[in-house]
């Protein structure tokens, strides 16, 4: 039996529970069928029914958001060391059922498990890395004045909202919840519909890690409808979201009334500058993993390559020979390097810029195909001879597609990689320090890597400029977002208060 085998055996195993049960809401610790009745969610790997969800409206939300608010104080007033060891014993849980989370994961979004088995012990150490943060989250500063003792401590904001993308649905939840948890928030999670399966099994191993009921609520359902309402909820002190720039405009309009605070992870159309000078092998390793890695649906990909044109025909021709022998295929083979995309609707967008790039004038060199019928497959796809004014150049596709554009000059290569609404990351390729250190400093991106891929440490922020978000997550910066600074001034002396109505 080889190891697709037995994982497709797995897999058959974990399903049938989902298949009995359907995925129920969870709140306050109960499970909870959807105000709004059920929808379904199908697998992209071969378009079957995987199981009923709940629709959850805005009276599920209520529901979750008047829980998460009715644990709030319990959650928020548990010994920090108490609080820290229930977050780690989560990192455990999810280490423990690693296999069952990417299978499930595999099958809901069409990423490989080549990609997905790392995902999910990322989620893990997303929850052991904001569990060693939990006792100095409240920790603040003391700042003497001539007349005071100012003191300074950190509170959390009270119960938030999550809203996160079907995109490493899982990982991309902890990298949200673990903070907020952290920080001594209660948490009302939306899932996307398009991948509801994962954030079922977070929420259970959470419970059995021993956090209260009531302290993670998950709300399947619709943007428009559950995800709406959670914004609007005036118990929800904050909302966490993360997904596409036109929905993290919304979010910040229905959140107006209630005076949300909003942290927004939006789009990216990432440029990864190649200069003559790099090391041309492990830039092109870089490139062709930044885009084609994940099913290319991944915020950070880097969709846009500049390349200096001294080299653009070698180091294009080797790219195309690499994107041509990468292997698509079914997810749970651990051979494969690109599953299907997630859902018809992606796939009808992604695949609609085969025929954009010809008649905007951009060539072909590699995919710009479909696989099969059975599934939402695509040939990983090169667009060349484009400009960057062309629409592969300018909207994200999110998918394992390439625009590739020539570059003679620094400057052009900086004013062409600016020139987009969004500003996530950067990748820059060059053995000049000098270079280096002027480039990135001009470079409109939250993050940038030299000479490397994207790795993520997690102290560093992460988040966007410009159309690609608001807030930064990571480290410390995770607290400012779920918690409040407080003031608190207490006299040292007999200052002179000056009297009114006293002549
Ligand atoms: P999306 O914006 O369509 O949906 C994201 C979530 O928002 C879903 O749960 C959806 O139900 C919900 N939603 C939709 N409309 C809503 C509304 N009116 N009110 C409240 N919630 C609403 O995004 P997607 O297609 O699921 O994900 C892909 C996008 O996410 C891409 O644009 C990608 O770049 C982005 N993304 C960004 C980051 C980052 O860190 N910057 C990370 C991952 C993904």
């Amino acid at each position: 039996m080889t190891a697709f085998d037995t994982n497709l055996e797995k897999l058959e195993t974990l399903l049938a529970r989902f298949r009995t049960d359907g995925i129920p809401n969870r709140i306050a610790g109960g499970d909870v069928a959807g105000s709004g009745g059920v929808f379904q969610t199908r697998s992209p790997v071969d378009k079957s029914l995987i199981c009923d969800v709940a629709r959850g409206t805005a009276a599920d939300i209520d529901a979750a958001a008047n829980a998460a608010s009715e644990a709030f104080v319990t959650w928020r007033d548990m010994p920090a060391l108490e609080r820290k060891r229930i977050l780690i014993r989560v990192a455990e849980g999810i280490e423990a059922r690693a296999e069952e989370i990417a299978l499930c994961e595999c099958w809901d979004t069409g990423q490989t498990i080549k990609f997905m088995s790392k995902a999910a012990l990322r989620g893990a150490e997303n929850f052991r890395y904001f569990a060693d943060q939990v006792v100095q989250a409240r920790d603040g500063q003391s700042l003497q004045s001539p007349t005071l003792m100012n003191i300074t401590s950190r509170v959390p904001i009270g119960p938030v909202g999550v809203i996160t993308p079907w995109n490493t649905p899982f990982m991309l939840s902890t990298w949200k919840i673990a903070p907020a948890l952290a920080a001594g928030c209660t948490v009302v999670h939306k899932p996307a519909e398009a991948s509801p399966l994962t954030a079922r099994l977070l929420v259970e191993i959470a419970e059995e890690a021993g956090l209260p009921a009531g302290v993670l609520n998950t709300v399947n359902g619709f943007g428009d409808d559950a995800g709406r309402a959670l914004c609007e909820h005036p118990k929800i002190k904050a909302i966490a979201f993360v997904g596409e720039s036109s929905t993290g405009s919304l979010i910040t309009k229905q959140g107006a009334d209630t005076l949300k605070r909003n942290h927004l992870e939006l789009g990216g159309k990432n440029p990864v500058i190649v200069f003559d000078d790099a090391d041309l092998e492990r830039a092109l390793d870089a490139v062709i993993f930044m885009i084609f890695s994940i099913n290319g649906e991944r915020c950070t990909s880097s969709s846009r390559l500049f390349v200096q044109d001294t080299i653009r025909e070698e180091f294009e021709a080797r790219l195309v020979a690499r994107v041509e022998a990468i292997k698509v295929g079914h997810p749970l083979d651990p051979a494969t390097e690109i599953g299907p995309l997630v859902s018809e609707e992606h796939f009808a967008k992604v695949t609609s810029y085969f025929d954009i790039a010809r008649t905007d004038g951009a060539t072909i060199a590699a995919g710009g195909e479909v696989v099969g019928s059975e599934g939402y497959f695509i040939r990983p796809t090169v667009f060349t001879n484009a400009t960057n004014e062309m629409r592969v150049a300018r909207e994200e596709i999110f998918g394992p597609v390439l625009t590739s554009i020539p570059f003679s000059t620094e400057e052009e290569a900086l004013a062409m990689a600016n020139d987009t609404d969004y500003g996530l990351t950067g990748y820059l390729w060059t053995n000049d320090l000098t270079r280096a250190l002027r480039f990135t400093d001009k470079l409109e991106a939250g993050m940038i890597w030299v000479n490397s891929e994207n790795v993520r440490h997690l102290p560093t922020p992460f988040g966007g400029v410009k159309s690609s978000g608001i807030g930064r997550d990571g480290g410390d910066f995770s607290f400012d977002f779920y918690m409040e600074q407080k003031h608190v001034g207490f006299a040292t002396g007999q200052h002179k208060i000056t009297k009114l109505g006293a002549l």
